[in-house]
């Protein structure tokens, strides 16, 4: 049975996990999906979060929802890249999480996110959380828990 010292862990912030904005790719409400789909393709990531030029967090774009956007009945649409923008097809339903939450939190939203976006309370965006931090940090407590 795994046993550790959970609950220090569980009450711990997520703070030291957090990646800062400025590592963060992202892009602009009004940029063309041709810029987005440049982004993703080029960066390799699954998702990147949507940001105002204020820098408040808005949603996330992801390869799939731009291909799905320009999906015709017999052909992909390619020429409707540089005409739609992000804020057309981003995904506006996806849970944050605040700079002093706990990693019990973290844990929860990420079984079904592989990152998080974590913002203040006037949702400035801070950066993200992803799973993978998490997970490394919690294989860690495992492994350290397992030699005393
Ligand atoms: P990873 O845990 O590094 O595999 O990242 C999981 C997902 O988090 C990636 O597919 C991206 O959607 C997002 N992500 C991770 N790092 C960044 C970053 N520096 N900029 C933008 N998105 C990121």
């Amino acid at each position: 049975m795994i046993s550790f010292q959970s609950k220090e862990l569980l009450e711990t912030s997520i703070q030291p996990f957090i990646i800062p904005s400025e590592k963060v790719a992202h892009v602009q409400m009004g940029n063309s999906l041709e810029h987005a789909l440049l982004l993703l393709t080029k960066s390799g990531y699954s998702a990147i979060p949507v940001l105002d030029p204020r820098f408040h967090f808005h949603g996330l774009i992801s390869s799939p929802l731009i291909t799905d956007s320009i999906l015709g009945l017999e052909r992909i649409e390619f020429e409707k890249l540089d005409q739609k923008k992000v804020e057309d097809v981003m995904n506006r339903t996806v849970p944050t999480i605040k700079v002093n939450s706990q990693f019990q939190q973290a844990l929860t939203l990420l079984i079904d996110h592989p990152f998080l976006c974590v913002v203040d309370d006037v949702n400035y965006f801070e950066g993200i959380l992803t799973r993978r931090s998490i997970l490394k940090e919690l294989t860690k407590q495992l492994h350290t828990n397992k030699k005393q």
